[in-house]
């Protein structure tokens, strides 16, 4: 019914059929609009029909249209399937005319509201249907509201108003070289086409655009008995909630204006009364309001904002629909309703969005004090919701800064840019949220921060970043860098000064637990959280994961007092391995080599021997130290996760991501060797910060001696450089990284495998249930797969044996690569698991690098439509998606209970969660917080097109 009457059209049917107070009207169809936007002119037969209609208005009204004794008046309002509030445009009070304004005075006896209604018809008129500026009606009547005293509308005298008329109908004449038609159905009829044109008005278009509405749908008109909310102190105009749309309380909500119409309240001419104390005052209209607000909630089983006027106490319904809401009111009032036997638990889940779960889950201002800043004048402006959540803070332009209010000084702080770039991102870390002034949905800013999971509001044009004057300026007002300035992600508004601010407590959150609770009993999907640390894995837990999908182990590598270690091991591993394959074939030479040679190779061999003794202890030596660190943290992991599965993965990044960065430590090794003559040198070219910290190394390598130093550190940072010139690879997203890794330096994997059952023998001992499954990154051939396998498991053997208990665990390995998608046949007889990694698989299945994409064309790809949507965030259905279905067919055929969950970003995204339940994956794993919408989202997938819901609500 929507699609063909709208929104408006929709409801104003549905309550006159329920018999509810509706002023008598008649709604005329999309379809209609539709033609006419085609064609340019009404089809055929329309007007016949409007008359038709009309007749009846006339009959239930007792009115007839251009009567001059006892005249009908009629609205004509736009009103398309989707709500598009104020963006097309409505004529009111059409049927008046130099004869019908006459019969309003003496019918209403008050002649100034009569020909303020006929002002009000002539200046809407020739704005809207004769595209009449309307600045040149505001002049006319400004001239007249100069020579009253209090200088406004209402202080216009009947006389006033009737010369406004003459001049206002001059002025048509002047524009049109006509008079303005006193013909009520020709003010009909050129009414109806304006609304018809409205649906294609400049505001309308870039509301659809920006909201992604279809522009074929067209807009309805809606011709409609005009009843007055001015007509005294018996009259007035409403609008109205059935429940709080903020905080979901069962309470009517809204406000209520005596003697005025509808306009007059959006206007806030005066201050209206709060609904709720309408009973006091209007205790007759209150009970008739709420004994319809009541039914027409219980008829459609949903919250409605309901609009209404009040006509000498006779109440009339105007519009009803579906209420938006905040998330905590979309929670509260879907458990309520279960609550209340209005709707089923399947349909309450399915009214709950995952973004509002998202919402509810990140600090969120106080509404009550949004709404104070709003009246004191703070509101600054609305830029892209980028990111969700809401953040109070001191405004920094800098990232440096940033970063030491934020890490040094634990101030909160959010970083205003223009944009921001990778060299922001220390900052960004720090701050408690972002603000920039371009950029959109997947501008850096955007994607950081939503990965960070902080709030940001993106491409804020209106602001003027100033970074010498240290300050921004929107229009006349001026923001200083450390001022209080305060976003809201979740609605794009940035305000001025500090904002009350929610914090979130799951636990506290009874009812979104309740509506949790509901989803666990319907999804089939199993829902698992990403988690490096104990802690994260307590939070994942407490957020109701049922296992971890991916716990990166080399995140533990990177932590401050490790990294030496790590170094140590990076920088022996290659020499070792070299000295390694030198020995045995030495060996293999000795043995078949003739007597003659053979003292002689002997001789060769043992010289080696020392340098692979110092090399296995250096590299073997600090594997063995990560070893006993990272069988801490698996004890950790392992705990927190009793009783159930934990995917442990084995090490990913390239080496060269453990060591400092190329560029920098050949600037440090070229100062250190000018230094070595001129230690002085390096203190008085000492400008920038780095210089300075550089400076402080040296000086803490030679304890206060800068000569020493230099000399202390040169070789060090010599053998640094040259492992991470052995390390540099031209493509390292495509280099020595993940599996190969492992393959090439096993004694790393080796190391890693012994720390995990270690730790699951001790634990096991100690009576914890554990279920570790050991997983291997970025398999292509199923060979990689075979071969880690064998060492890995005779590893596990080795270390079960020692521990004398047997560890439930399992081997399996991501699906990264589009080769081991394809072959998943071949790579399931080696895996008893596979996890999708689709990151890496829509980075190698598109062949983009994210960083370079993100950063340099995907943006605009999304924003040209050359890609519908950022495929890092959603999954590509079409490609990356066949790609995964295949794989979970293949895999499955040959191992009938293979398990098959997804662990990359997409994991915690509603419409990616959609597909990986259609290909019938285990589970999803996403980060903890995410774990709650992953819940919900994952409940929607299997209810989808199983629950009749008014979807189209
Ligand atoms: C992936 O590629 O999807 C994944 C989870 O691994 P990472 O992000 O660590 O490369
Ligand atoms: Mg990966």
């Amino acid at each position: 019914m929507r699609d063909l009457l709208g929104g408006k059209g929709a409801g104003l049917a549905e309550m006159t059929r329920l018999g509810l107070p509706v002023p008598p009207g008649f709604t005329i169809t999309t379809k209609a609009c539709n033609s006419f936007s085609k064609s340019g002119r009404f089809p055929p037969g329309l007007l016949k029909q409007v008359d038709e209609a009309l007749a009846t208005v006339e009959a239930k009204s007792g009115k007839t249209f251009g009567d001059p004794a006892n005249p009908l008046l009629v609205s004509v309002r736009s009103g398309a399937k989707f709500s598009m509030p104020g963006m097309m445009d409505t004529v009111l009070n059409v049927g008046l005319n130099d004869a019908t304004v006459l019969a309003l005075v003496e019918q209403s006896g008050n002649e100034r509201w009569a020909w303020d209604s006929y002002r009000r018809l002539l200046s809407m008129f020739g704005r809207i249907v004769k595209d009449i500026g309307v600045h040149k009606f505001d002049a006319i009547l400004e001239r007249y509201k100069e020579r009253t005293e209090g200088k406004k509308d209402t202080d216009l005298t009947a006389d006033m108003l009737k010369s406004v008329v003459e001049e206002y109908k001059a002025l048509y004449r002047s524009e049109f070289q006509e008079d303005f038609p006193q013909k009520p159905r020709d003010q009909l009829r050129e009414a109806i086409g304006a609304v018809f044109r409205s649906w294609n008005g400049k505001r309308a278009v870039d509301y659809r655009n920006f909201n992604r509405i279809p522009h074929n749908l067209g807009t309805a008109a809606n011709v409609q008995m005009m009843v007055f909310g001015n007509m005294g102190a018996d009259s007035g105009t409403g609008v109205a909630f059935t429940r709080n749309p903020s905080t979901g309380a069962r309470e009517l909500y809204g406000e209520y204006l005596a003697s005025a119409q509808g306009e007059d309240v959006v206007a806030g001419i005066r201050t209206p009364l709060k609904i709720a104390d309408l009973k006091a005052t209007y205790p007759a209209v209150f009970e008739q309001f709420a004994g319809v607000a009541a039914m027409l909630e219980k008829h459609f089983r949903d919250v409605q904002d309901v609009e209404f006027t009040v006509e000498r106490g006779r109440l009339f319904m105007l519009q009803t629909r579906t209420a938006k809401r905040t998330a905590q009111a979309a929670v509260k009032i879907a458990v309520d309703m279960v609550n209340e036997r209005l709707i089923s638990k399947e349909e309450a889940l399915l009214r709950v969005e995952p973004l509002h779960v998202v919402q509810l889950l990140l600090p969120r201002f106080d509404e009550e004090a949004k709404k104070d800043a709003a009246k004191e004048g703070r509101y600054l402006a609305t830029g892209l919701n980028a990111s969700p959540g809401a953040a109070t803070g001191y405004v920094s332009l800098d990232p440096d800064e940033a970063e030491r209010l934020g890490r040094d000084e634990k101030k909160p702080v959010i970083l205003v840019r223009t944009e921001t770039s990778p060299d922001d991102v220390h900052g960004m870390l720090h701050a408690k949220g972002i603000l920039t002034a371009h950029g959109g949905a997947t501008s850096h800013a955007a994607v950081v921060a939503r990965g960070l999971g902080l709030p940001c509001v993106a491409g804020c044009e209106v602001l003027r970043i100033d970074y010498g004057a240290g300050e921004f300026r929107v229009g006349d007002k001026v923001v200083r860098r450390g001022d209080f300035v305060s976003i809201d992600g979740t609605t794009g508004e940035v305000f001025d000064g500090s904002i009350r601010t929610i914090e979130p407590d799951f636990e506290r959150e009874v009812d979104l637990r309740t509506l949790l609770g509901w989803a666990d009993e319907v999804r089939r999907l199993q829902v698992w959280a990403n988690a490096d640390y104990p802690r994260d894995a307590v939070r994942a837990r407490e957020f109701g994961a049922q296992g971890i999908g991916l716990c990166r182990t080399e995140h533990m590598f990177f932590e401050t007092d490790r990294l030496p270690v790590v170094h140590e091991m990076i920088l022996a591993a290659p020499e070792y391995r070299r000295t390694n394959a030198q020995i045995r074939a030495f060996r293999t030479e000795v043995e078949s080599a003739k007597e003659e040679h053979r003292a002689e190779l002997e001789k060769r061999l043992a010289l080696l021997s020392p340098i692979h003794e110092d090399l296995s202890q250096r590299y073997l030596g600090s594997l063995e130290k990560l070893g006993q660190l990272q069988r801490e943290d698996f004890v950790g992991i392992l705990r927190a996760m009793a009783g159930l599965p934990v995917i442990i993965r084995l090490i990913d990044p390239p080496l060269h991501e453990f060591l400092p960065k190329y560029d920098v430590l050949l600037v440090e090794v070229t100062k250190l060797r000018m230094g070595r003559g001129n230690p002085e040198l390096l203190r008085a070219t000492a400008v920038s910060k780095a210089d300075k910290e550089f400076l402080e190394e040296i000086e803490e390598a030679g304890h206060g001696d800068l000569a020493l130093g230099v000399e202390t550190l040169l070789p060090k940072k010599e053998r640094l450089l040259a492992a991470v010139e052995a390390t540099k690879e031209a493509n390292p997203m495509l280099g020595l990284r993940g599996c190969r890794l492992g393959i090439t330096y096993p004694e790393i994997t080796e190391m890693q495998v012994r720390a995990i059952f270690e730790a699951a023998c001790h634990l096991k001992k100690e009576g914890v249930d554990v279920h570790p499954e050991i997983m291997i990154p970025l398999v292509g051939h199923v060979h990689e797969l075979e071969n880690q396998r064998e060492a890995l498991e005779s590893e596990a053997k080795k270390v079960m044996e020692r521990a004398g208990v047997a560890v439930d665990y399992k081997f399996g390995t991501m699906i990264e690569i589009p080769r081991a998608a394809v072959t998943a046949d071949e790579i399931a007889k080696f895996a008893q698991f596979f996890s999708f990694g689709t990151n890496d698989l829509t980075q190698t299945t598109f062949g983009y690098s994210r960083d370079d994409a993100e950063g340099k064309f995907l943006l605009e790809y999304v924003s040209n439509k050359i890609l519908p949507f950022n495929p890092f965030q959603t999954i590509d259905r079409e490609g990356v998606g066949q790609l995964m279905r295949m794989c979970v067919q293949k895999g499955r055929k040959v191992r009938p209970t293979l398990e098959v969950g997804i662990c990359g970003e997409h994991g915690g995204d509603p419409s990616s969660i959609e597909l990986c339940d259609e290909i019938g994956l285990n589970y999803v794993s996403c980060s903890p917080y995410r774990v709650p919408v992953a819940r919900l989202a994952a409940a929607h997938a299997k209810l989808r097109g199983t629950v009749s819901v008014a979807k189209d609500r």
